[in-house]
């Protein structure tokens, strides 16, 4: 981690605002996401005023994204890019540096308490912190603040988006509060591929187990797995779930030999496509919070 902070001031150092023209309200401003959940939260705040593009679109795993030599030319074009952090998006300083954009750069984790895994002896961030809204209400506040850096004559369109989509995020919070709160705590153990739930578990009281750590880069060893299903076995854990960018294949052998039933498809990492049941931050959450309470409400 202490390198990838190293990578990022490096980062900010090289890009910037310096000689940069006030872009006017005629023109709207290029943004840029890593990945498709940074993305919705810029077109939530930047309405009209903005074209967004995501790297990784919907379904896609930002852990194992192979850049393509388009993104590149996108990065160049940007007037303001926005990333995780967290070593999320291990590729990325390479391609901004490549891009030699003069964007403005937001990380959008920047404020929020990360939490930490300790796998095979080694201690891992947790990248995932959208799964927690209370942190997403953090990355709304810094891509709002970017937003405004980059085009400031536009400021009170932005905090009039920011200020209406807290007030939706705050709603959405006491809506999952109370659908969790129906699933009685002896339940609210359940298995996922990898880890991308840390945060929602501390929020609202879950624990998920996963064969594979906080990066799908690791593949998940037998000895894992074997392990996994005795745990299913001797705790009861009464379902697995699938993800969205994950080959589902591990869990549903899990799932086979361990006797737990597959509860539905969760949305780790990305959205869905706009058709999909989770083509937004607010959609993909409720999916979420609907698939646990299907499958775990008695
Ligand atoms: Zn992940």
């Amino acid at each position: 981690m202490a390198r990838m902070c190293y990578a990022f001031t490096i980062l900010l150092a090289l890009t910037g605002q310096a000689g940069a023209v006030e872009p006017q309200p005629s023109e709207k401003i290029p943004v840029v996401a890593s990945f498709s959940i940074l993305a919705d939260f810029a077109r939530q705040l930047g309405g009209e005023r903005v074209t967004v593009t995501a790297l990784v679109g919907p379904n896609g795993d930002t852990h194992v994204y192979q850049p393509k030599p388009s993104d590149v030319k996108e990065l160049g074009s940007a007037r303001l890019i926005l990333i995780n952090g967290l070593g999320l998006e291990g590729w990325i300083v390479r391609l901004v540096t490549a891009s030699k954009s003069k964007a403005h750069i937001v990380i959008a984790t920047q404020g929020i308490k990360p939490q930490q895994r300790r796998e095979e002896g080694r201690v891992s961030l947790d990248p995932h912190a959208w799964q927690s809204i209370a942190n997403a209400k953090i990355y709304v506040a810094n891509i709002r603040d970017g937003l405004i850096a980059t085009d400031p004559l536009s400021a009170d369109i932005y905090r009039a988006h920011a200020e209406e989509y807290l007030e939706k995020l705050s709603a959405l919070e006491e809506e999952v509060k109370a659908a969790v709160g129906q699933i009685p705590p002896e339940r609210r153990e359940i298995i996922t591929t990898h880890d991308a739930f840390g945060y929602f578990g501390t929020a609202y009281g879950f624990k998920f187990i996963a064969p594979e750590g906080v990066s799908t880069e690791t593949e998940a060893s037998a000895g894992d797995v074997a392990k996994i299903i005795r745990q299913i076995k001797a705790q009861k854990i009464p379902a697995v779930f699938l993800e969205n960018v994950v080959d589902p294949r591990l869990l549903r052998t899990i799932a086979t030999e361990s006797g737990a039933k597959i509860g539905g498809t969760l949305y780790s990492d990305a959205l869905s496509p706009p058709d999909g049941p989770a083509a937004t931050y607010i959609d993909m959450m409720r999916n979420n919070v609907g698939a646990l309470s299907d499958a775990l409400r008695p």
